[in-house]
């Protein structure tokens, strides 16, 4: 069987411990017998990171621009004890945060479904996807203790030297203070890449803040959303019949609940940055959420939720079978090769990514899985090692 060809490379980001063994098996085992892989390729693992000062982070987030199809693996974000442990120079920054302000994205994250393995809440029967603006509030804050009586205030100078000044509080005894900003050109970016998300997945949108309390800033979140919605897409979602619906987030989180699933819900960045680890948490398992990071202009970068499963690579160094689910890097790739078939009109490609994903469904719907999934599914599935759901992925793939 002659392999399907690739015009245009797919930006492939490599990463570290367990998901970098991963990776190689995924490649080898599904990937490479079937396509002739066209990639430009960064090492993103730590060492490198190291090795290049970090500029080999910039360069992959610089390379999707270019291509605009990206695929990466789970990367270690440095702490304290990874710099011990890898003898670092640096704390370097967590790759995803340097490639998101890169491209500007918005974080888009799915559930993968299995008949087998039910939704805590059961009304749920279709993904919910959440939508995370992945820029400002309160993870650029700027925030000190109170010591003790005095006036916070507001303070804004324009370049001109106008100053605009508003009374926080006017404290009595030792507190907290807290300055959080956004901007309308990353609040538009965010809502054009929910838009163009829902309409390219045929999904209704949601979009939820507290506008009634934060009746400036939030509420700058729920105008551009509507003006946009208005002027540019209104037209285009009555085509492919789905609607925008926007609603106060304490509304939304309880119609989220009352919901059967199937639509894709923006939040705020710590709106999303809490719902969605109670989403994944309730569809199952993160090792069953797949994550793309789609940029205003339409660049894609595929990757897993999850993170380098530490705990399996130190177990795998020790020689080790490790029983470490491999769906979720493997819809990344399935992901981004569907993407590059669909921008470079090549039909076999796409096609192939269908295939791929019908042969792990069959593998898993057939009751073969790894360990974290046989807790989760109705009756009784066959836990095998990574290795071992490879081999069983290929031979439902080759059939
Ligand atoms: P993690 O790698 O997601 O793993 C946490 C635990 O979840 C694992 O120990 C494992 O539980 C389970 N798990 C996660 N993925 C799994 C899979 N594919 N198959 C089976 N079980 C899975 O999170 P972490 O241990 O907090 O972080 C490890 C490293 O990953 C850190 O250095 C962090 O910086 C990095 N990280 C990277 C990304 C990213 O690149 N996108 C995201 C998050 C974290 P059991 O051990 O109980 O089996
Ligand atoms: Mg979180």
């Amino acid at each position: 069987m002659a392999k399907i060809h690739m015009s245009v490379p797919i930006v492939e980001m490599d990463g570290d411990e367990m998901t970098r063994i991963l990776w190689k098996s995924i490649k080898d085992e599904l990937i490479l017998p079937f396509v002739d892989l066209n990639t430009e390729y960064y090492d993103l693992g730590l060492p490198e990171r190291e090795r290049t000062k970090d500029a080999v982070t910039t360069a992959a987030g610089n390379a999707i621009r270019k291509y605009g199809v990206g695929v990466k693996c789970a990367t270690i974000t440095p702490n304290a004890q990874r710099v011990e442990e890898y003898k670092l120079t640096e704390m370097w920054k967590s790759p995803n945060g340097t490639i998101r302000t890169i491209l500007d994205g918005t974080v888009f994250r799915t559930p993968i479904l299995l008949p087998s393995v039910h939704p805590t809440v059961r009304t749920w029967k279709k993904p919910i996807t959440v939508a995370r603006h992945a820029y400002g509030d309160v993870y650029k804050n700027t925030e000190f203790r109170i010591p003790g009586k005095g006036k916070a205030e507001l303070l804004f100078t324009g370049e001109d030297g106008t100053e605009m000044r508003k009374t926080i509080y006017d404290f009595e005894c030792p507190g907290v203070l807290q300055g959080t900003f956004n901007k309308d050109t990353s609040i538009r970016s965010f809502a054009h890449a929910c838009f163009k998300f829902a309409l390219a997945t045929k999904q209704d949108l949601w979009f939820s803040t507290k506008d009634t309390i934060s009746k400036t800033y939030d509420h700058t979140f729920k105008d551009i959303f509507a003006e946009l919605y208005e002027n540019e897409y209104k037209t285009a979602f009555e085509k492919a019949g789905i609607t925008y619906f926007y609603t106060l987030i304490d509304d939304a989180v309880a119609r989220v609940i009352r919901s059967e699933g199937g639509f894709i819900w923006a939040c705020k960045n710590y709106d999303g940055d809490v719902m969605s680890d109670m989403i994944s948490t309730a569809f199952g398992s993160l090792a069953m959420m797949t994550s793309v990071l789609v940029s205003p202009d339409g660049c894609y970068e595929y990757e897993a939720a999850h993170g380098t499963v530490t705990r399996h690579y130190y177990r795998y160094l020790q020689g080790e079978e490790t029983s470490t689910n491999p769906i979720a890097t493997i819809f990344a790739w399935t992901g981004a090769l569907r993407k590059r078939g669909e921008l470079d009109g090549n039909a076999g490609l796409s096609a192939f990514a269908d295939k791929l994903e019908a042969a792990c469904f069959a593998t898993m719907n057939g009751g073969t899985v790894t360990k974290d999934l046989a807790l989760l599914m109705d009756g009784s599935p066959r836990a095998v090692n990574t290795n071992a759901f490879l081999a069983a992925i290929r031979e439902n793939l080759e059939e």
